[in-house]
């Protein structure tokens, strides 16, 4: 394991948000903004693997720069 893997394998199991850096909460693991995936093509990243996981506070900064919106609002 290279010192990056265990630096993301340290971050992982602290569980912060990966934009702002803060220790995830009880209520941001409860929302669980997460995405955990291989990376295929297109990406400078190809055949990586992303762990990516926000604070509450940071998905809705994500979503505000989103120009297609991911939300569906469920009234
Ligand atoms: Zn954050």
């Amino acid at each position: 394991m290279d010192f990056i893997s265990m630096e993301v394998q340290i971050l992982q199991d602290k569980q912060v948000c990966n934009l702002c850096g803060k220790e995830l909460d009880f209520f941001d693991r409860q929302e669980n903004f997460t995405i955990h995936t291989r990376i295929g093509y297109g990406s400078v990243h190809d055949g990586d693997k992303v762990h990516l996981q926000f604070c509450c506070d940071c998905f809705d900064k994500v979503v505000a720069m989103c120009t297609v919106s991911p939300i569906e609002e469920v009234s």
